[in-house]
């Protein structure tokens, strides 16, 4: 794709080598494409269900994904929770879900500061694995271009683990690109796993990387971002004119926006306009991400702002990223009671304003992590943090996670 001149794209990297950079561009343009275009439209008419109130999101995953991570029996853990996330969401509410993984890319960090001191040693902060290492020494954090290349990687396989689409078809169904197997599931059971497919998404942060794997769409024409079926743009990338958004308006895909308590009611009705011109209902998704203490006050003028797009934009609600407490320890934690009172407050203001609540958009792991915790109180515990293994934000845990959605499901 050609985009001419970038405008300013802000949380950019500062590259150690821009030679190995554009080697590493040149490299991913020749690269195939990791999801089709196909699966990014299907996925659209999916969000599409969402914004009527038919179904409802569960996006989950990894704040920052480790490529170690595309191991398949990690990806298929996180799938299998996704699943039965989903599968709580039908329980409870009787909606169908619609599951995005955070995962198979999500790589690529956004960060409040550019440097953090460990050890009275000054270092590039982590910027997630497509850019350094999390590992708190100089070589570790040089922002290394050829990680681009090991990206693209490291999300092949992990797409490759993943059940429908963009890898395998199914735990017994046909290999990726190989021939029918012999009682393979004929197109009825197919179109059952469909329905219950897991996609991918990730922020769309590294403007290189995005780029240089736009594939043209052969199916309506014009170009899709092949690195994942729905990208977001995150809270501290949507400025109206910056890169960002101009390269999110280029491409076919369902395209999510972050708002946090400053996104104001113009922004709003702005992003609506310029994602939501033509074409069918699903290509954007509102995250919501306000904090417990200013949901309740700022969303209502935002989604007024996106009245005239009712059934067409889907609201979820990040109930994560506004919620970030220290723990005494010093390492962000999010207790799970303000998280339960961001969603509470994010599904009162949707029934008010007369919108459909279109899912969540969570940080979760299946491994049995004490990142976050249950109330305010346990952020003084010394021992509540003691399974830590995140690279960046604290997730919630498989029983956490469960716990969460059922709180939704049921206020649906
Ligand atoms: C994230 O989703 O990990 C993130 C950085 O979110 P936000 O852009 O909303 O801060
Ligand atoms: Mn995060």
């Amino acid at each position: 794709m050609t985009l001419g001149t970038r405008l300013a794209a802000a949380q950019q990297p500062q590259w150690e080598d821009e030679e190995e950079l554009v080697l590493a561009v040149k490299e991913l343009a020749t690269r195939p494409a990791l999801v089709s275009a196909g699966d990014c439209h299907e996925l659209r008419h999916r969000l599409a269900a969402a914004a009527r109130g038919e179904a409802f999101v569960v996006q989950g995953g990894d704040c920052a994904e480790r490529f170690a991570a595309s191991a398949p029996g990690q990806v298929r853990a996180k799938e299998q929770q996704l699943r039965r996330l989903g599968a709580l969401v039908g329980e409870l509410s009787g909606l169908e879900s619609v599951l995005i993984g955070r995962l198979a890319g999500q790589y690529a960090k956004p960060r409040s500061n550019p440097t953090e001191t460990v050890g009275g040693q000054v270092l590039p902060v982590y910027r997630g694995d497509a850019v350094n290492s999390p590992e708190p020494l100089p070589e570790a954090r040089r922002a290394d271009p050829a990680r681009l290349v090991r990206a693209y990687d490291h999300a092949a396989d992990a797409l490759a683990a993943l059940g429908t689409p963009g890898g395998r078809t199914g735990i017994d169904g046909p290999a990726p690109h190989g021939p029918e197997l012999p009682g393979a599931p004929g197109p009825e059971a197919r179109s059952s796993r469909q329905r219950e497919a897991v996609f991918t998404s990730h922020e769309a942060l590294l403007l290189d990387f995005e780029e240089s794997l736009v594939r043209p769409d052969a199916i309506v024409g014009g170009s899709y971002a092949s690195s994942a079926h729905m990208l977001w743009i995150g809270e501290r990338t949507r400025q109206l004119d910056g890169a960002h958004v101009h390269f999110a308006e280029q491409v076919n895909n369902p395209v999510g926006v972050k708002l946090g308590p400053s996104a104001d009611p113009a922004d709003v009705r702005a992003l609506c306009k310029r994602f939501d011109r033509y074409g069918p209902p699903g290509r954007l998704t509102l995250i919501s991400r306000m904090g417990r203490g200013a949901v309740s006050e700022r969303l209502p003028r935002l989604i007024e702002a996106a009245a005239p797009f009712a059934g067409r934009v889907v609201w979820l609600c990040d109930p994560m990223h506004g919620n970030t407490l220290p723990h005494a320890s010093g390492r962000k934690s999010r207790v799970l009671a303000d998280v339960r009172e961001e969603v509470r407050g994010f599904l009162a203001a949707l029934r008010e304003y007369g919108a459909y609540p279109g899912g969540l958009h969570l940080e979760t792991t299946p491994e049995p992590v004490t990142e976050c915790v249950g109330e305010r109180g346990d952020l003084e515990r010394a021992d509540a943090l003691t399974r830590y293994t995140s690279a960046c934000d604290p997730r919630l845990n498989a029983e956490q996670a469960e716990e969460l959605v059922a709180f939704a499901a049921r206020l649906l």
